[in-house]
């Protein structure tokens, strides 16, 4: 079998796409960027190449894309022009992270016709995201016809929960005919830090019972038991759990039937505001979370108080997967808010001692470049922090299901 050499990773959305060239070989990323604001005013495309200098030289350039047709071509024309990929026939595959893989979809899977038939009905799960998923595997495999395309799905890592964790309390046949049941997101994320957790810990991934936060502008949590995720915050939809930029997470589901009778919104406005102007957004006018502790730091008392409910909710959580983890070997900090922000993750510790769990407060400020270990010498507890990478986990699955379809 020839080598599987380079990959394309596609991260496809209504108005843009992402995109990452590996070279699987080497380990390393030679391309990345993005096209934006497809077919509307303002459309450009970001590239940063790889020069093996350090750091990448990054270049954007403002040109009318009309649609992804035209922005697929555009990545690989300046694939081309800068020298990193002669023609997509080169490439040994494209990987494409799709948002909802249902029940059916427990493990990446090489593109068929048969399989976009199957993200297709998937589409009344993820109206916004499966759609724009689709169009980047529709645009990429008419582009690069003799490119084997995977799908890599966000759900399907929480794939593994058991039905006490991801049925709700409602009439079974709601489960039954419309697959109302919890899904959870972010799983790419989840895996790859939990794979990472391991390594660092230099333990097996069998033998370890983590709690994952990715904490990015969506955010959640997952359990993880042996290398399995048992339970995970987000829900049927990303809205369910942790607060988030503009989320609003955990709710009781009453209060969107008070506001339609107390205020005469229509679901879909109600459900708007929940997804879009909720959140730290909602509680103290800024969705940004380095926004949000510049106010607090000023003393502003609505971005401390969104602070608090922030890392107060993820106690919540932490408390209820230690409980179901059976104890607790380590706890993971991930995203851009778990990577960067030091007052959050004390935030989200404050208390926990009685777990085992011990910041020590000089490793969790201290300037960091990747993973660390931020336990204090007290702490029965791993707590770390691991980068994602999404892309690459994407481009690894890419070549294991290649891998196991060509056998
Ligand atoms: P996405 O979910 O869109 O991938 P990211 O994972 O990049 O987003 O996370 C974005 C969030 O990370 C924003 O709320 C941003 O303010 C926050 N963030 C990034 N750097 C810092 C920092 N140094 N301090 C506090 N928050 C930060």
């Amino acid at each position: 079998m020839k080598n599987l050499m380079k990959i394309l990773v596609l991260n496809s959305g209504s108005s843009s796409i992402k995109y990452q060239l590996f070279d699987m070989l080497e380990q390393t990323v030679l391309a990345a960027g993005s096209v934006e604001q497809i077919g509307e005013e303002g459309s450009h495309l970001s590239h940063s190449l790889n020069t093996g200098q350090p750091g990448m030289r990054k270049t954007v350039r403002a040109l009318p894309i009309a649609d992804h047709r035209q922005g697929f071509q555009l990545i690989t024309s300046t694939l081309r022009e800068t020298g990193v990929l002669a023609d997509p026939g080169e490439l040994s595959g494209i990987g494409h992270r799709v948002v909802h893989g249902g029940e059916k979809f427990k493990e990446p899977a090489r593109v068929t016709p048969a399989v976009l038939a199957a993200i297709r009905g998937l589409i009344p799960l993820a109206p916004l995201h499966n759609p724009a998923n689709l169009l980047g595997m529709e645009v990429a495999m008419e582009n690069a016809p003799a490119v084997p395309q995977v799908a890599v799905f966000d759900t399907a890592f929480h794939q593994s929960l058991p039905p006490h964790a991801y049925r709700y309390a409602i009439p079974k046949n709601l489960y039954e005919a419309h697959q109302v049941r919890r899904f959870g997101f972010h799983g790419t994320s989840h895996r790859y830090v939990a794979k990472k957790a391991a390594e660092f810990l230099n333990k097996p991934l069998t033998s370890l019972r983590l709690i994952s936060l990715h904490l990015g502008n969506g955010a959640s949590a997952a359990a993880i038991r042996q290398g399995r995720c048992i339970d995970t915050s987000m829900g049927l939809t990303p809205l369910e759990g942790l607060i988030m930029g503009t989320r609003c997470g955990d709710l009781d589901p009453a209060i969107i039937f008070y506001l339609e009778r107390e205020t005469g919104l229509a679901p879909g406005e109600i459900e708007t505001i929940l997804n879009k102007e909720s959140g730290l957004k909602g509680i103290c006018g800024v969705n940004d979370m380095r926004g949000v502790g510049e106010l607090a730091a000023d003393g502003n008392p609505e971005a401390q108080l969104a602070i608090s409910m922030y890392c107060y909710r993820i106690r919540k959580y932490i408390g209820a997967y230690h409980a179901v983890l059976g104890g607790l070997d380590g706890l993971i900090f991930t995203g851009g808010i778990g990577e960067n922000a030091a007052f959050i993750r004390e935030g989200c510790c404050e208390g926990l001692a009685h777990l085992g769990l011990e910041l020590d407060k000089g490793k969790n400020l201290a300037p960091r470049q990747g993973e660390a270990a931020l336990e204090s010498k007290a702490g029965r507890v791993g707590i770390l922090v691991i980068p994602t990478n999404e892309e690459l986990e994407i481009a690894e699955q890419t070549v294991a299901c290649l891998r196991e379809v060509k056998g």
